[in-house]
């Protein structure tokens, strides 16, 4: 069931990620590679559990379901990230699939993921997407709603199921991963400034960042987790 193909690409990809993180004299356990799995079908997913790899990353509720309904009683061990935009009316499905959202950008999409986890009886662990680059065409907070959001979840929502554990980002498109530098850092420079407001009440450790073309830029900017898709599996299925 091993892809040689796949082997070799995750190979390079550990390579790359451990020079990134020795570069930023970071530990070397710091960064969780999310396989972003989207479209592609779950034989693909079987030859990436084959080598090893448990973390995966899907786009879509349903697609996403799916792909966890299949592997559940198969392998115990996985864990599924959301990380397309979530609509209210699926939070229910998004938490009985997913292990963490991170999309999460909204404050009524927190009262809803609250009310639902209640009660599911379950926690979900949520990242707060931020539009950093203020992308017309992207979802995410804008970085000034950042901190107003956060005062808000803490002094009125107060969740107790919904577990913000940091920040993630989609920065606008360019071919150069260099003009991605700018805005990873903007987004943990502002993670590290709700830290010093907020470090009582949320743990934001996370910052979610990175995808194929700029995963080592993210790395050396401090990411904890990278979305790769394609660089791992190749071309996405249409
Ligand atoms: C598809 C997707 C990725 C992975 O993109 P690649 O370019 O294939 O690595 C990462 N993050 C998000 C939010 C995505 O939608």
């Amino acid at each position: 069931m091993k892809s040689r193909a796949l082997e070799d690409r995750l190979k390079k990809i550990k390579t790359e990620i451990e020079d990134a993180l020795s570069r930023a004299r970071r530990d070397p356990n710091d960064v969780t590679l999310v396989a972003v799995s989207k479209r592609f079908p779950e034989e693909v997913i079987e030859q990436a559990l084959a080598l090893g790899l448990r973390v995966f990353g899907e786009n879509y509720v349903q697609e996403g379901g799916r792909k966890v309904k299949f592997f559940r009683g198969r392998c115990q061990d996985m864990t599924w990230h959301l990380i397309g935009h979530l609509q209210k009316n699926k939070a229910k499905s998004a938490i009985e699939y997913f292990d963490w959202i991170e999309t999460v950008d909204s404050i009524e999409l927190v009262k809803r993921l609250e009310r639902v986890a209640d009660g599911l009886n379950k926690d979900i662990q949520c990242l707060i997407q931020v539009n950093i680059s203020m992308d017309p065409g992207k979802s995410g907070l804008h970085p000034q709603q950042v901190r107003p959001f956060f005062k808000t979840v803490r002094d009125e929502i107060q969740p107790k199921r919904v577990k913000i554990k940091g920040l993630m980002t989609i920065p606008q498109y360019s071919e150069d991963p260099c003009d991605s530098r700018k805005w990873y850092r903007e987004l943990r420079e502002l993670r590290d400034r709700l830290l010093d407001d907020f470090g009582d009440h949320f743990e934001l450790c996370e910052l979610s960042m990175g995808m194929s073309h700029d995963f080592k830029v993210a790395i050396e900017e401090g990411a904890t987790f990278i979305r790769v898709g394609q660089a791992l599996f190749g071309p996405r299925p249409t």
